[in-house]
């Protein structure tokens, strides 16, 4: 064996519900994120949830790098407000554990994509908040959330990409058509992110990190084009190429 080991990505999985005795509670995640990971040359290391954190943390000691993926609500609770009618789902175990991973990361230097969930998960693990239904709290909004009764690769609306960031040099433009499978979105952005995508609608689609060696969130959903799309697959290629470094 020759050459440089290719680095290691951690990517926390979804948890299944428990439905009796033929479904014990599971831990998978979906294959477009591994596939994507893997044509950017990066491993991917699925991170299960281990409620202890010495051991969570002897799990992300491994990583070179990780990927937020998609899921559930983050709690209300953890970012101060009362849980209303309009929130989804919440998994308040896996907020611990990806909270956890986050703010690791972004203190460590560790390179970071977050998406969808994962850039709630990031923006409430620095401090922010979240809208917790955007039809419900964001007057004039349109329609993010496409699912689960369309194709996941929809393209649903068009994002804003600010000049001169990251995300913009990237994806080699500042303007995509991008899918969208979400119901919240980010309120008040945690200090230390900015917010480098919008909708046409205002909603933030995208915050990256200025002061850290990469740290990148998205609201839409570049694993499920990345096989089709090059500018989706660069977020995964810039992600391996940090996570080198
Ligand atoms: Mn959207």
């Amino acid at each position: 064996m020759s050459g440089v080991r290719p680095p290691v990505i951690g990517i926390t999985p979804i948890r299944s519900q428990a439905g009796g005795r033929y479904a014990p509670q599971r831990q998978g995640q979906n294959e477009t994120y591994l596939d994507a990971l893997a044509r950017a040359g990066a491993a991917p290391l699925i991170i299960p949830y281990v409620a202890q954190p010495e051991l969570l943390r002897a799990l992300f000691d491994l990583l070179d790098g990780l990927l937020l993926p998609g899921g559930e609500d983050v709690a209300p609770a953890s970012y101060g407000q009362a849980q209303q009618a309009w929130c989804g789902r919440i998994s308040p175990e896996r907020d611990d554990v990806e909270l956890r991973l986050a703010r690791w990361a972004m203190a460590g230097g560790l390179p970071v994509l977050a998406i969808c969930r994962g850039i709630q998960v990031l923006n409430v693990a620095l401090g922010g908040n979240l809208h917790q239904d955007i039809a419900t709290e964001v007057p004039g909004s349109g329609k993010h959330d496409w699912y689960p009764d369309h194709p996941r690769d929809r393209l649903s609306h068009d994002v804003a990409l600010a000049p001169g960031s990251r995300l913009a040099t990237l994806a080699g433009t500042t303007s995509l058509s991008v899918n969208s499978l979400h119901h919240q979105a980010l309120q008040n952005v945690a200090p230390g992110l900015a917010v480098v995508a919008r909708a046409p609608d205002r909603v933030i689609e995208a915050v990256e990190a200025p002061d850290h060696p990469f740290a990148l969130g998205v609201q839409w959903h570049p694993e499920e084009l990345a096989a089709n799309d090059p500018r989706a697959q660069r977020l995964f290629d810039a992600l391996a190429e940090a996570a080198k470094k």
